[in-house]
């Protein structure tokens, strides 16, 4: 393939609009899963799959696919609808409407070999759940985490908006691998690399794993006017010199894109008289590198040991969660980049330190993503933006890296 596929990329960018005015919210939108205006999408997409002659089908969890009736194997694509609150207009639409735009252009091609799926998962913003609707496809979701789910903001819970949408007794759909030859997703970056390189579109590597750790430190309670500073044992003091320790070391051992984050700090009793006896803080690290995290742990243990010996408190390192890196098939990379260079965009291989969809279906079928960029790196917020000249090289890569795939998916 020398010339790329042509994509109407107006018709990309009005369709965003439209979208972007269900639920709007300043110059983003508020459109939580289940909410109204998520329903109203959701409607608007059926609309536009039954017109791209796509069978819509919506399954018990609220995952909207629409079936293409092209012979041969399919591509299944999509992102998804729902925002978080008052956020941006693209995180998810992006990806579904350039979905909605492969299967226009390409289904029924004679030179594309099969066609295109489009799915609107519902709720990867995780209102109710993370990755609910992605999780449910790949088998991951059990009908009693379904009964305790709820709105984490208006606490309903999930089986009552269930009940309410008329899709309590649908049947929730399982991947078929039988079907679909891989997964693409597009979304936007929702960080600054590929704007500070002034790069086009990024091949994901990898979406990263999230390592969760509860770091404790015990020291002794004591009175904060008669206790002599040579006499504390401040589990505070322990905590603070501990995050700094991690600051100096996690750098000479970390990956070059690995983050680490103290999300949550609890000082016991926490008044302002009393010196706090004891001490604990939650601990996230995100990479793509297992290895890299294992260092990384080893420097925690490490610092929690010596810190314990010199005293005066001691520090325990508990591991809460263990990561789960989602590795990008490389025949769906290669398809990108290709894809990309075609319409003349230029690229840049890195992993996605967000959670999405496509780290489930990656579980079950080769995976991959396209990012474009975000303006200022800013996501999950209603300022967030991509200049439409992104959004429309990003919507002819994605279309022709549809077509790539599925022209070359015997060698997947
Ligand atoms: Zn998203």
């Amino acid at each position: 393939m020398t010339q790329p596929i042509e994509v109407d990329t107006a018709r990309v960018l009005a369709d965003l609009t439209t979208l972007r005015h269900i639920g709007a919210f300043k110059s983003g939108v508020h459109r939580p899963t289940f909410s109204d205006a998520h329903i109203q999408s959701l409607d608007w997409l059926r609309r536009r799959m039954t017109e791209a002659g796509l069978a819509h089908e919506t399954d018990g969890i609220g995952n909207v696919y629409g079936w293409s009736a092209t012979p041969g194997p399919k591509l299944l694509a999509g992102s998804h609808l729902e925002s978080q609150n008052e956020a941006g207009w693209l995180d998810g639409p992006l990806g579904v409407v350039y979905a909605l735009e492969a299967a226009r252009v390409l289904n029924g091609r004679s030179d594309v070999k099969g066609g295109v799926d489009v799915v609107a998962w519902c709720d990867e913003e995780g209102h109710f759940a993370p990755l609910l609707g992605s999780r449910s496809y790949i088998g991951g979701v059990t009908e009693e985490e379904i009964d305790s789910a709820r709105d984490r903001t208006s606490g309903r819970s999930l089986r009552e908006v269930l009940q309410a949408t008329g899709l309590a007794t649908t049947p929730r759909l399982l991947a078929r691998p039988d079907r679909h030859v891989g997964y693409l997703e597009a979304h936007i970056e929702q960080g600054d690399t590929l704007e500070r390189s002034g790069i086009d579109i990024g091949v994901v590597t990898a979406i990263v794993g999230i390592w969760q750790y509860e770091i404790t430190f015990q020291g002794q309670q004591n009175h904060a006017g008669t206790t002599s500073m040579a006499a504390r044992k401040d589990a505070g003091l322990a905590l603070a010199r501990f995050c700094v320790e991690i600051d100096d070391r996690f750098p000479v051992v970390a990956g070059a894109r690995t983050v680490w984050t103290t999300g949550r700090i609890e000082l016991e009793p926490g008044a302002p008289s009393i010196i706090p006896g004891a001490a604990r803080m939650l601990f996230q690290v995100r990479d793509t590198d297992p290895e890299v995290v294992a260092r990384l742990e080893a420097v925690l243990h490490d610092r929690a040991a010596v810190a314990t010996a010199r005293g005066p408190c001691s520090v325990a390192v508990k591991r809460l969660r263990v990561g789960k890196p989602a590795a990008m098939h490389q025949t769906i990379q290669d398809a990108v980049e290709r894809a990309s260079h075609l319409v003349g965009a230029s690229t840049l291989a890195m992993p996605s330190g967000a959670g999405h969809d496509a780290q489930m279906l990656a579980t079950v079928m080769p995976a991959g993503m396209l990012f474009v960029p975000s303006i200022g790196g800013i996501s999950h917020q209603w300022t967030e933006n991509t200049s439409d000249t992104d959004i429309a090289t990003g919507a002819r890569a994605f279309v022709n890296a549809c077509a790539l795939v599925l022209r070359g998916q015997s060698d997947i």
